[in-house]
């Protein structure tokens, strides 16, 4: 059989070694129509600030290592149209300017996102986006060329974040530009305010509530007619799905233009699958659907679709929580579950609770602080939120993996953790949101 892929990043290039993995013999061509393939977007800012040391860290796997695998990639090639129906392909190859059709039994679609820039942004040559290795280079390069030493990051998403921290470590000095006039919408507000302390603290200057409406030169006039320094500018704002090329192929598309795909991976059409950041699936707990454009799942996904075309179809995906978490100084920030306007459909009651991470008597215990949004009828766990500066990371993965199996808020006072003064309490935080519930 012969397998064709769209992207090969994340979902495509993760797919391609799986699948090569369970089936030696299948025919694996990725289309890429970027310059790299398979390196680790998220890793990105890290290079920036310099925790990533060595920029090829980044890069997992190359055109020639997967040559090695008997996978074939074609890099500088763009998919422009999909006929599902004739189970063909047209390809534009972009360094020859030609166009061809190829054929496929099997289809998988990973295009992901591209990242959204404001208009006044489009044309503005110190003006960057951070989401391939392609822009990396190019924000090195223009901070080695022209001297940076201070930028101007627009969005207080989480890519906007990582970004100022990351160019706070370089020694740049940041000016932080949002629309909003809430760092960080995913957080709950009441329990944000550590962000506006910790940029103040690291010297950013942030600018709520206004958006950059002019560039002239190095100057950027934002919309409440303030005019500042911007040698450099980088735009995190979130993404749309990449998925244009897919009009008139009738495979079906959300309104919003992600990719609706069913527990096998699947689209509308037969043997068509995608996975990613461009595709809609729903969540694990709740019948809802949902678009999460974070990695767990493309990883998942890629292991899922492998496994349907190799001819084991009981792998199935189960659908997401939304688990995540970001770093942002000394504070990490984890949700998962429900947006909060998505709670507004689901009669629920709120769990508040703040306990130190470990025993509160060792000097360097720390508070911790976890909100569950729990179903009034069936105390699942329709929401959670966890704040702190020392394991968020371990109570969010807990919280995970407790939904995953079906527990419920309550159920969390029987989790029966691994204690002694250094790590937790004999009640830990999670047990006491249990009993809180009850
Ligand atoms: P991508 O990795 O974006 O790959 C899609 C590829 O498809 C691209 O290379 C594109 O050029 C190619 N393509 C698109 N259309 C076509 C076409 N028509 N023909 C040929 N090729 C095409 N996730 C986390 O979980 N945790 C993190 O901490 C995290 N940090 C991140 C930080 C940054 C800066 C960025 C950019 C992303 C981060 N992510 C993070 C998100 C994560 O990287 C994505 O979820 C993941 O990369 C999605 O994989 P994908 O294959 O869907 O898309």
């Amino acid at each position: 059989a012969k397998v064709i892929i769209v992207g090969g990043v994340a979902g495509g290039a993760t797919t391609a070694a799986q699948l090569r993995r369970i089936d030696p013999e299948i025919d694996i061509t990725i289309y890429e129509k970027g310059r790299d393939i398979s390196y680790g977007n998220c890793g990105l800012p890290y290079h920036i600030g310099g925790e990533v040391a060595e920029r090829d860290q980044l890069v997992a796997a190359t055109p020639e290592s997967f040559a090695e695998r008997d996978v074939t990639v074609e890099i500088f090639h763009e998919v422009t149209a999909v006929d599902p129906d004739n189970r063909t392909v047209q390809v534009k190859d972009i360094r020859n300017d030609r166009t061809f059709d190829a054929a496929y039994d099997y289809l998988i679609l990973s295009p992901g996102g591209s990242p959204r820039l404001i208009p006044a942004l489009l044309d503005v040559p110190q003006a960057f986006v951070l989401h391939s290795l392609e822009h990396l280079d190019e924000i090195k390069a223009h901070i080695e060329e022209k001297n940076i030493t201070r930028a101007v990051v627009v969005g207080a998403g989480y890519i906007g974040l990582e970004m100022a921290e990351n160019l706070v470590h370089r020694g740049i000095e940041v000016t932080l530009v949002h629309r909003d006039t809430e760092i960080y919408r995913p957080l709950e507000s009441d329990m944000s305010d550590f962000f506006m302390e910790e940029l103040k603290s690291r010297g950013v200057d942030v600018k709520l509530d206004t958006e950059i409406v002019e560039v002239s030169g190095d100057t950027a006039t934002l919309s409440n007619g303030e005019k500042i320094e911007a040698p450099m500018i980088i735009a995190g704002i979130g993404i749309t799905p990449r998925t244009d090329f897919l009009e008139g192929s009738g495979i079906i598309l959300n309104d919003e233009g992600y990719i609706c795909t069913d527990k096998h991976g699947c689209t509308n059409k037969e043997g068509v699958y995608a996975v990613g950041d461009a595709i809609e699936t729903n969540y694990h707990h709740v019948d809802r659907p949902v678009h999460v454009a974070l990695a767990w799942g493309a990883h998942r996904m890629a292991y899922v679709i492998s496994n349907q075309i190799s001819g084991d179809s009981s792998v199935c995906f189960e659908g997401l929580l939304g688990t995540n978490i970001i770093r942002f100084f000394d504070y990490d920030i984890a949700t998962l579950g429900l947006t909060e306007p998505e709670l507004a459909d689901y009669p629920h009651f709120v769990v508040d609770h703040r306990q130190k991470n470990k025993a509160g008597y060792m000097s360097d215990s720390v508070p911790i602080h976890v909100r569950a949004y729990v179903g009034k009828d069936d105390g699942k766990i329709l929401r959670a939120v966890v704040v702190g500066t020392e394991g968020v990371d371990k109570r969010i993965d807990i919280l995970s993996a407790h939904i995953r199996l079906g527990g419920t808020a309550m159920d969390l006072a029987n989790i029966e953790v691994a204690y002694s003064p250094p790590y937790s309490s004999p009640k830990s935080v999670l047990n006491m949101v249990g009993y809180k519930a009850i």
